[in-house]
């Protein structure tokens, strides 16, 4: 299917991730994206070690790694090492997170792809289908080609506002997390890095002034702080939806496109990351029931995400009940069992897809593999001859 022409809408990291697929594969891939130069608004700091993994496979492992101690350095305090947090509980196991900026991130796909002889139109805003042989849509939250192609997005609407931004502070404020009568207050690790979030239902606008922050800020902590300077800023809600199939005819979503919930946990970016591994392989072969198996994979991946994000909102609110709540699974998290099974699902390291082979090591993903042809391999493994997909997972093992 080498004739074969696609789009995709967004150079986010998602669109950028996918057209590098594409492009390994040798399909013919257009990326149009409305901004004319990359947005530096603050999104994701962190990779999950699955995605490190992944992205390592195909390459990206040095950039990211010399990428990582430049970010690692404008850290106010250590956290290398970090696996993350359920609720705000740090008490994860397993892989530790990979310190990246977005930014770092999206500015080493878009050279990548450019390297690959992807083309990339700036300054673009996709207002009706373009045509190609696939239109993928990896246009955020809000996506055009979502509602263009008629995908129905149920779920909860939002019930918080959160901020995140850097600033300059002038008063003391405390580092880590730190729940109050009034919400949730968070300082670092990045210097000047504040996260905020109050549970009274969605902001009015979107629009985040220093005024705003402040007062927000003064609110969450009960302190006498105040803010001298934006640098960045966002605010974000728990709005959950899901598109209820990726696929409409010659239309796909990945990323946030296909899936939004509040960033609890860090999950976000690498779920996107991971549908674009998931779906550049199989688009490249035109193989009709084979691209159908990215929903089939992907969606209960994204659901579970979704539903362990309201949770933790649930676990967060301030009231008195949702506070007695969360000691208890703090408690819980101090079971091994549970620590590992909670930890598993937040870095996504526990998934499995129905390859079809019923080895129980089939369907799971195999680290530490050069994958940079994008092709998949055969190798040994305990013995025996696994056959490797593309994107890292096993296929079968005879
Ligand atoms: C405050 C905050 C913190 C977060 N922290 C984390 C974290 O720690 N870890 C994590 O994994 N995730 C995190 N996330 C989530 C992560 O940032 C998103 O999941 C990620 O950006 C999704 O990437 P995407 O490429 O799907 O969409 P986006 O990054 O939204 O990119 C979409 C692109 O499409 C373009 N576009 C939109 N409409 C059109 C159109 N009509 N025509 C052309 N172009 C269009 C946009 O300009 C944009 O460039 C966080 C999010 C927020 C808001």
């Amino acid at each position: 299917m080498l004739s074969m022409k696609t789009t995709v809408v967004g150079a986010g990291p998602v669109g950028l991730l996918l057209a590098c697929e594409l492009a390994l594969h040798g399909v013919r891939t257009t990326v149009l994206e409305r901004l004319t130069a990359q947005a530096d608004t603050i999104k994701a700091q962190m990779i999950s070690g699955r995605t490190y993994e992944m992205l390592a496979m195909r390459g990206f492992g040095h950039a990211i790694d010399a990428a990582s101690e430049a970010d690692a350095a404008r850290l106010a305090w250590h956290s290398r090492g970090s696996t993350g947090h359920f609720a705000g509980l740090f008490k994860l196991d397993g892989l530790p997170l990979i310190m990246l900026m977005q930014q770092t991130l999206e500015r080493a796909l878009e050279a990548r792809a450019r390297e690959l002889g992807v083309e990339i139109r700036r300054g673009v805003e996709v207002t009706e289908l373009p045509d190609a042989d696939f239109v993928i849509g990896c246009d955020g939250g809000r996506s055009t080609v979502r509602k263009l192609a008629g995908f129905d997005f149920p779920g909860t609407g939002p019930s918080l506002t959160g901020y995140q931004a850097i600033v300059d502070l002038d008063g003391d404020l405390p580092f880590g997390w730190h729940r109050t009568p009034h919400g949730v207050h968070a300082f670092g690790p990045l210097k000047g890095r504040i996260m905020l979030m109050e549970f009274d239902g969605p902001p009015e606008t979107r629009d985040v002034t220093r005024e705003s922050l402040e007062a927000a800020l003064r609110r969450v902590s009960g302190r006498d702080v105040r803010i001298t300077a934006v640098h960045t800023a966002t605010s974000w809600t728990d709005n959950t939806r899901q598109a209820t199939t990726y696929r409409r005819g010659n239309v796909l979503l990945a990323g946030d496109a296909a899936h939004v919930h509040s960033p609890f946990g860090g999950q976000g970016l690498n779920l996107g990351l991971q549908d674009a591994l998931n779906l550049g392989w199989k688009l490249a072969t035109g193989d009709s029931a084979l691209i159908d198996t990215y929903t089939t994979e992907r969606h209960p991946v994204a659901e579970r995400v979704l539903r362990n994000t309201m949770a933790q909102v649930a676990l967060t609110r301030p009231d008195p009940q949702s506070r007695e709540l969360h000691a208890m699974f703090s408690d819980l998290l101090d079971l091994p069992e549970v620590k590992s099974r909670i930890s598993a699902m937040i870095q996504g390291t526990d998934i499995r897809y129905d390859t079809g082979c019923d080895h129980p090591l089939a369907g799971t993903f195999v680290p530490g593999l050069d994958l940079s042809d994008g092709k998949g391999t055969n190798i040994a493994l305990n013995g025996l001859e696994a056959t490797i997909r593309p994107d890292g997972y096993i296929e079968q093992i005879a």
